[in-house]
């Protein structure tokens, strides 16, 4: 992509305020829409930019521009019937149905949160926001503490390796003997997820980073009542919510933690993966 080029960045928290700040750095002429202190939804000239850039997500109502700074709904239906198949569109947890509305006027979004390189760079921040809230939450120190961690994929593996540095007993539970050969490789104790019962009565925190149900009425009974239960997992997670209610356990569910914690690291991480598709795309 040549320096010249005109990149938008449309809508979005201050993830993609860092981002078109960054871009601009690079040297790229770069117009903003519906974000920050330029809330208003001009999307004049926007015909003319080599690549627009929407937030992560796309979306949060179905349809709608994800623009928390604007005044008001955005359909992407309006902004999209602005653009033409040449331009290159790139949207982080592009939904179905933006995916549809673009589909029907010949454009593509490409999605960046699909790669794996972001997901990597994602668990940094969301394995310090653990930390954060689980040193705001327990009333005693993570060093020392027992913390349970369900699953060891990317979020996982990084979050069992920064409690463990902070001196945690880090215990990591996964169904995939790969994952946890890696696990007893890196130092915490293992066990397998079909004997996590055992496990369970023995934590002061657990942190779930499986994106299906895990811990359910059944587990949740077993979890000792000063329990920590920090949820990492995309909704609808891995913990039963209304389960915890019921039995009085405390449960914090944490979305978004990069964007929250530390959405500088986050937009430069979005904007590597974005030169990256970008050369891919041969631009
Ligand atoms: P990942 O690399 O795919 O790891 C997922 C882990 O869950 C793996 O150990 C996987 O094991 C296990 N798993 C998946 N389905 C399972 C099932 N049905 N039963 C048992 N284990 C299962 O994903 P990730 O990048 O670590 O992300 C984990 C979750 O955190 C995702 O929902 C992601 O969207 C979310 N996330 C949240 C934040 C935040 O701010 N809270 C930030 C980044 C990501 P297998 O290999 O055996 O499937």
């Amino acid at each position: 992509m040549s320096h010249t080029d005109t990149i938008w960045v449309a809508g979005g928290d201050r993830r993609q305020v860092e981002l078109a700040r960054l871009l601009a750095l690079d040297g790229h002429t770069v117009h903003t829409f519906a974000l920050g202190d330029r809330p208003e939804p001009d999307t004049k000239n926007i015909e003319k930019a080599r690549c627009v850039i929407f937030p992560l997500p796309v979306s949060t109502s179905p349809g709608l521009l994800n623009a928390p700074a604007a005044h008001g709904a955005l359909p992407l239906e309006e902004i999209f019937r602005c653009l033409s198949p040449g331009q290159i569109l790139l949207g982080g947890r592009v939904d179905e149905t933006a995916r549809t509305l673009a589909h029907s006027r010949g454009l593509t979004i490409h999605d960046y949160l699909l790669r794996e390189e972001l997901a990597v760079a994602n668990a940094v921040p969301t394995a310090e926001g653990a930390i954060q809230l689980a040193m705001e939450h327990l009333p005693i120190t993570v060093h020392g503490a027992r913390v349970l961690v369900l699953g060891f994929g990317r979020v996982g593996k990084v979050t069992a390796q920064r409690f463990a540095a902070l001196g945690a007993r880090v215990c990591v539970a996964a169904r995939n003997p790969e994952q946890l050969a890696w696990a007893g490789a890196m130092g915490p104790e293992c066990t397998p997820l079909s004997e996590l019962g055992s496990r369970l009565p023995h934590c002061d925190l657990i942190i779930n980073t499986i994106p299906s149900p895990v811990l359910g009425a059944k587990e949740l009974e077993l979890v000792p009542p000063d329990c920590l239960l920090l949820e990492l997992a995309s909704a609808p997670g891995g913990v039963d919510a209304s389960a915890a209610a019921k039995l009085g356990k405390t449960l914090i569910q944490a979305p978004g933690l990069p964007g929250k914690v530390a959405p500088v690291t986050a937009a430069r991480a979005i904007k590597t993966t974005i030169y990256h598709m970008l050369r891919e795309l041969g631009q």
